[in-house]
C-alpha cells in the first residue's frame, strides 16, 4: 500500500467482507473480472446524482440540460428535503492520522444547525434500509467517529452528542434512517476502528476464505482457484 494510503469506509468495508479480496484491490493493485452492465449502470446514475447534488448546494442549479428522468426525480426529492440556502458543507472531507488509526471520509452533505450538526448521506439504491442495520454499517461507524474525533477544531461549539447521521434514500425519502451519535458510542467506535486497522496493519498475506457466499459474486473468484492450487 502506498504510503500516504488513508483507510475509508470503502477500503475497511471490503476488508471485513474478505480480507483477501481487500489485499488483492489495495496491496496488489488490481481488479476482478468486468462489472456486471446493469450494477454499473446503477453505479454511473449514483455517480451523476451526487454530482449534480455537489453543484446545487454550491449554488449551481444548472441541471436544465439533464434528460434522465430518474435523475431529475431525485434532484427534486432532494431539493424538497434539502433547500439550496441551508447552513451546509458538501463533499466535505477529513482526515486524521492519530493513534493508530489513519483514516478518512468525504461526506456527502454535512448539514449544521445552531448548536446540532447531520452528515447526510445520500442513496440511490433499489431496496430500503433498516435502522439498527444501518447504525452497525463500517460507513456510520466512520463518518460519526472521524467527525466527532475532529468536532473540537471545526466545529468548536458543537458536541459529540449533538452529532447524528442520515441515510438519505432518494427512493424512499419516507423511510427515514436517522442515527443518534453519543460520547459512549465513539469511544467503541474508536476500539473497534483501532483495532480493525491495527489488524490489517500487523498481516502481510490473508488466508483465503472457502467456500463462502460472498465468493460467488466476489469478481477474483479466478484469482483464488489460480492462487489455490499453487498451495
Ligand atoms: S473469491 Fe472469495 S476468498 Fe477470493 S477474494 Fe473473492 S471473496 Fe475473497
Amino acid at each position: 500500500m502506498e504510503q500516504n494510503f488513508y483507510y475509508s469506509q470503502n477500503s475497511l468495508g471490503i476488508f471485513k467482507r474478505c480480507p483477501k479480496m481487500f489485499e488483492y484491490i489495495y496491496k496488489d493493485g488490481i481488479s476482478g473480472k468486468e462489472m456486471d452492465p446493469k450494477l454499473k449502470k446503477r453505479i454511473e446514475a449514483g455517480t451523476n446524482f451526487h454530482i449534480l447534488a455537489e453543484r446545487y448546494f454550491n449554488g449551481m442549479k444548472d441541471y436544465f440540460y439533464i434528460k434522465d428522468g430518474e435523475l431529475l426525480e431525485w434532484m427534486a426529492v432532494l431539493e424538497e428535503k434539502y433547500p439550496e440556502d441551508i447552513d451546509c458543507r458538501s463533499e466535505f472531507e477529513i482526515r486524521q492520522n492519530k493513534d493508530g488509526i489513519k483514516l478518512m471520509a468525504k461526506y456527502d452533505l454535512v448539514v449544521i444547525d445552531n448548536d446540532k450538526i447531520k452528515i447526510v448521506d445520500f442513496k440511490t439504491n433499489k431496496n430500503p434500509y433498516n435502522l439498527e442495520v444501518m447504525e452497525e454499517h463500517i460507513q456510520t461507524k466512520v463518518y460519526m467517529y472521524l467527525l466527532g474525533e475532529n468536532l473540537k477544531k471545526m466545529f468548536p461549539k458543537i458536541k459529540i452528542e449533538d452529532i447524528s447521521m442520515e441515510y438519505f434514500q432518494l427512493n424512499y425519502p419516507e423511510n427515514q434512517i436517522l442515527i443518534k451519535y453519543t460520547e459512549k458510542k465513539h469511544e467503541i467506535n474508536k476500539k473497534i476502528l483501532g483495532e480493525l486497522i491495527g489488524e490489517i496493519n500487523k498481516n502481510k498475506k490473508y488466508l483465503h476464505l472457502k467456500n463462502n457466499g460472498t465468493c460467488v459474486k466476489c469478481g477474483f473468484e479466478s484469482f483464488c482457484k489460480g492462487e489455490a492450487k499453487k498451495t
